[in-house]
């Protein structure tokens, strides 16, 4: 459902990502894990066009682009296709939580503004925040706000929701609540591409583990593999640390 070929993307003459080759099939839950700098997140921002991928070709469900030779509506179908949960929430400061979840249906789908917000609520009250509709992001705490980017993701309709961290930002007490809330995507089989350090929500989770190294992909496999058989010897060490 997602295909990622001969992907690569420059800052100016720093190479980022390099030959990124990948397949994500419909349901399945990756986890990418790498050290700091590796192009983890400049990867999961190619996907959605927030950045400009250098070449390659990317396909997520009925959308495809090629980075260099497409025309702009192409990056338009191809951002409906993914949605993106920031380790910092990005949340509208001025929009209520409903708001917030109800914004893309409203602006990108053409959705009817009540039929959207009736959504929009039905998906809060499934994140946990039912009492929460008509509060502004500073009035959340940090786990409730990142509850308010998830469902809002979820409202997306995309076929696929990229997470860059999204628990790294968290003070300890919520990073349970909103693993929780991903959980309960990853149970439902919501297709989701995962960068994050907690280890064991891709030990638990994940079907498919990717080990990133400046700019390539390592080593993939099943999490069994890549945390206690690792082929690779840059995954062996970054397996040995970061456990
Ligand atoms: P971390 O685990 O710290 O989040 P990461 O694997 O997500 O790291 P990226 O943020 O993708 O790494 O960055 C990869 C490289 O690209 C880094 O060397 C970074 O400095 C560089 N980089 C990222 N964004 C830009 C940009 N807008 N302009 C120039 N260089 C950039
Ligand atoms: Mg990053």
């Amino acid at each position: 459902m997602i295909n990622v070929s001969q992907l690569s993307k420059k800052f100016g003459d720093l190479a980022v990502l390099k030959e990124i080759n990948f397949e994500v099939a419909k349901g399945e839950i990756v986890v990418i894990i790498g050290p700091s700098g590796t192009g983890k997140s400049t990867l999961l921002r190619c996907l959605n066009y927030l950045e400009t991928p250098t070449t390659g070709k990317i396909t997520i469900g009925p959308a495809s682009i090629d980075a260099v030779d497409h025309k702009a509506k192409d990056i338009t179908e191809l951002r409906k296709q993914s949605s993106f949960v920031f380790q910092n929430y990005s949340l509208f400061a001025n929009k209520t939580a409903l708001q917030n979840v109800a914004e893309s249906l409203i602006t990108v789908w053409k959705t009817p503004k009540q039929e959207a917000l009736s959504t929009a609520e039905t998906i809060l009250v499934k994140v946990g925040l039912a009492e929460k509709l008509d509060v502004y992001p500073s009035q959340l705490s940090g786990g409730q706000q990142q509850r308010v980017g998830i469902a809002r993701a979820m409202a997306a309709k995309g076929e696929v929701i990229l997470f860059d961290e999204p628990t790294s930002a968290l003070d300890p007490e919520w990073v349970d609540e909103v693993l929780a809330v991903m959980k309960q995507l990853a149970f439902e089989k919501q297709t989701m591409i995962v960068v994050t350090h907690e280890m064991q929500f891709a030990k638990e989770v994940a079907d498919r583990v990717i080990f990133m190294e400046d700019g390539y992909i390592v080593e993939q496999g099943a999490p069994q593999q890549i945390f206690t058989n690792p082929q690779h010897k840059r995954t062996q060490a970054f397996v040995k640390r970061a456990l």
